[in-house]
């Protein structure tokens, strides 16, 4: 890989960071400018749950495979990792459709394992309903986003990466090529920039005439105070789903997306806390701390866009909704084009220009 190629990322997210130190590691000269502190925007506001589960065509359960392995690497490469292999436990579907979904994805090689009640008890002994049928993978996980984004940045930075905070007014565009960026009326020039700003990257990729067709759902997520561990794994229960963090909060979503906040969002995070302290045997002390709502940076056709933009040079996309799970794969790949110009198979059906067509 060339030694000296100098990039910006946008970005302090779990996509910005991870971008950032794969491309250090590699050895480009590395600056992050990022508006938030490390950490992001969406990515505090996230389950994070690292999965290649139900819902998706096999092309992206390929990609997410890919990414799960990668953590695997990645946690090699930088011990103290916050990632936790704990198992997920799943019976948000209808019998018929979880049991679809256990056949095509075990034919993929998902390591689904059927359980019972009496498994599902073993598993998660603190439930107090149980499904007669569920599905566990063990080899799902999560990531504490937050910690994860600042371990990758600041092991970047000791690298030699420069993180930087500032607000990217626009790119600078010469010729149809992006040759840095613009921040406070200043050009920070660059030979390449990536934007992984997650909601904020439409904005910034409008200045150079491109358009990312990205929505912003919300989604909001209750965390109690930290309380003795009641959940061993991540369970996606009917509506509910929950795991217990590193620091010992149970924080729960009507969804891993996170729920809508409805009108009144405090009060849908009371009804949801509720509803999670129903579900767990010992959660008579459990007090709801607080609740987020972040909001997801998703393509509008739900699959990320991870690649140069046709007609501009000198830029680089990656921008996705399941970013905890997919990071390190699109860190890794993202590093390999930009500096080698290798673009992996695995990436082939999110371009930019898939948009175009
Ligand atoms: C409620 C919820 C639940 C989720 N659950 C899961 C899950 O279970 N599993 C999973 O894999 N994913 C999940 N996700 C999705 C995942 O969290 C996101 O895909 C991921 O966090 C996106 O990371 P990012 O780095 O792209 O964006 P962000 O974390 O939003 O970071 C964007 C960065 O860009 C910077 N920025 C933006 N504009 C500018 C500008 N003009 N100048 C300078 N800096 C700028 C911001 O300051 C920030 O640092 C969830 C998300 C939410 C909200």
């Amino acid at each position: 890989m060339s030694s000296a190629k100098q990039v910006i990322v946008i970005g302090a997210g779990v996509i910005g960071a991870s971008t950032a130190w794969h491309l250090t590691k590699a050895g480009a000269q590395v600056t992050v400018i990022s508006e938030s502190g490390a950490g992001g925007v969406a990515t505090p506001n996230s389950f994070a749950w690292i999965n290649a589960s139900w819902g998706n065509p096999e092309t992206y359960f390929r990609l997410r495979i890919r990414a799960m392995a990668e953590w695997k690497r990645l946690a090699n490469d930088l011990p103290g990792l916050p990632l936790a292999w704990c198992g997920g436990l799943c019976w948000d579907l209808p019998a018929d459709k979880l049991e679809a979904y256990a056949a095509e994805h075990s034919s993929w090689g998902y390591g689904i394992e059927r359980v019972g009640r009496e498994q599902a008890a073993r598993i998660e002994p603190n439930l107090a309903v149980l499904p007669d049928f569920a599905l566990y993978v063990a080899q799902e996980g999560v990531a504490e986003p937050v910690a994860t984004a600042k371990a990758l940045l600041a092991d970047a930075e000791r690298r030699g990466a420069r993180i930087a905070t500032g607000t990217v007014d626009r790119l600078a565009l010469v010729d149809g090529k992006v040759t840095g960026v613009v921040v406070s009326g200043d050009i920070i020039a660059a030979d390449e920039v990536v934007i992984a700003s997650g909601a904020g990257a439409p904005a910034i990729a409008a200045t150079a005439g491109i358009r990312l067709p990205i929505e912003t759902p919300p989604g909001l997520i209750v965390h109690s105070r930290p309380y003795k561990k009641l959940l061993n794994g991540l369970v996606m229960a009917d509506r509910l789903h929950m795991r217990q963090t590193a620091e010992g909060r149970i924080i729960a979503g009507s969804d891993f997306g996170g729920g809508d906040p409805g009108e009144d969002p405090q009060a849908t995070a009371r009804e949801l806390f509720e509803a999670t302290k129903a579900m767990l045997r010992g959660s008579e002390g459990l007090e709801l701390d607080f609740h987020t709502v972040g909001y997801r940076p998703t393509p509008v056709d739900g699959f990320p866009i991870v690649s140069r933009s046709e007609g501009v040079s000198g830029v680089y996309i990656a921008v996705t909704h399941s970013g905890i799970t997919l990071a390190p794969a699109v860190g890794l790949f993202a590093t390999r084009e930009i500096l080698d110009g290798e673009r992996d198979a695995l990436l082939r059906p999110y371009a930019l220009s898939r948009f175009a067509r």
